[in-house]
């Protein structure tokens, strides 16, 4: 069957899929795991290889053409190569890429790029050892940072650098960090510091607007310039006057779910139309129960059909903005956090 392009209500098409291959972290990032423990997706609900390629043609068959991998940790998965060759082939897919903290890349990057991965991503918030391991209790920079050393030496046809901007905590390295992805030849793109489930100690004094961004970084470098293009993608791209690129997703303060044509599938087979829903669709429960491919197809279908969500607008009209979910609420239901829903 061929591709068709499945619509939401507000005529959002079902296209880039976010699939999370694990919701175990190494790290512990202070804006996403800062509490002590966590209740874990029971191993045997994880989907294995041959579901998520059975998902992937279907909501390939739906218009999905898109997927990216994230977690949690997407190269804690075992066999993680293997799942990126039997993705690399479907000809559904235009774009797979995969969104990891670095920390075993050095020594999988290779592997990746072997297995077909096009695309990486590789999130780096601080250039400052004793600042990492504040931000993540581990204490593995120089893991990250050879790593995306590595990675650009591996031919992928992109590098690209993601950046958590918290106030007080790294605002002072973006010009380094930009420096740092320019000499690598990797994208930087700045993200807002978002109230995501997980996210429980988010303020939105920390946060470090696009407005904000921009204005510190056109003070160091002069005028900068947007990219002319019109894509449903998160970043928002700019130049600087030498002519470096670099990005800027603005989820908090200037949410862009008009365009979002992204929906989160889990670990477990939990499918999510909108980073802050509060259900989804349960798909792992269907393909176990033995739900034909078409039957599969019509239910992911309906589901998106019928889909109004506009998470982060809602977000950013409420009053009295503070941490979007109770820490209690999390331990009854992970499935609202943003390491198992997948970043
Ligand atoms: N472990 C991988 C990594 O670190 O890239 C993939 C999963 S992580 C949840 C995906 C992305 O979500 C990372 O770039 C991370 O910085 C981002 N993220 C997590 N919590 C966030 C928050 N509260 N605000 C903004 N971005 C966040």
């Amino acid at each position: 069957m061929a591709s068709m392009r499945t619509l939401d209500r507000l005529g959002r098409p079902l296209k880039n899929l976010r699939l999370s291959v694990t919701d175990r972290c190494n790290l512990r990032c202070q804006y996403c795991m800062p509490e002590p423990d966590y209740v874990w997706l029971p191993r045997t609900d994880i989907l294995t290889f041959e579901e998520i390629g059975t998902l992937v043609d279907i909501f390939g068959k739906l218009g999905v053409d898109k997927v990216r991998l994230t977690g949690g940790e997407p190269l804690l998965r075992t066999d993680l190569p293997d799942l990126i060759a039997l993705l690399a082939q479907k000809r559904s897919l235009c774009d797979l890429a995969l969104t990891t903290n670095g920390v075993l890349l050095a020594d999988q990057a290779t592997a990746l790029r072997a297995a077909g991965l096009p695309r990486l991503t590789v999130s780096l918030d601080t250039l400052q050892a004793d600042r990492f391991k504040a931000l993540t209790r581990i204490d593995s920079l120089d893991a990250v940072l050879r790593g995306l050393e590595i990675a650009v030496t591996c031919g992928f046809n992109s590098v690209k650098v993601d950046t958590v901007v918290i106030r007080g905590f790294n605002d002072d390295e973006m010009v380094p960090i930009l420096e740092h992805g320019r000499q690598l030849g990797a994208e930087v793109r700045f993200i807002e510091y978002m109230d995501v489930g997980g996210a429980t100690r988010w303020s939105m004094q920390d946060v470090v607007s696009r407005r904000e961004i921009l204005h510190r970084l056109s003070a160091h470098y002069g005028p900068i310039a947007p990219v002319d293009e019109n894509t449903a993608a998160p970043a928002d791209r700019f130049t600087l006057p030498d002519d470096t690129v670099f990005g800027i997703i603005s989820s908090t303060t200037e949410p862009f779910c008009q365009q979002c044509d992204r929906s989160r599938l889990t670990a477990d087979g939990q499918w999510y139309r909108c980073l802050y829903a509060r259900t989804g669709t349960d798909l792992r429960g269907a393909i176990r129960a033995g739900v034909t491919p078409d039957d599969l197809c019509q239910l992911i279908a309906t589901t998106w059909q019928s889909r109004d969500d506009r998470g982060a607008e809602n977000r950013l009209a409420s009053e009295n903005r503070s941490a979007l979910i109770p820490v209690e609420t999390l331990q009854d239901e992970p499935h609202l956090e943003m390491h198992t829903r997948g970043g």
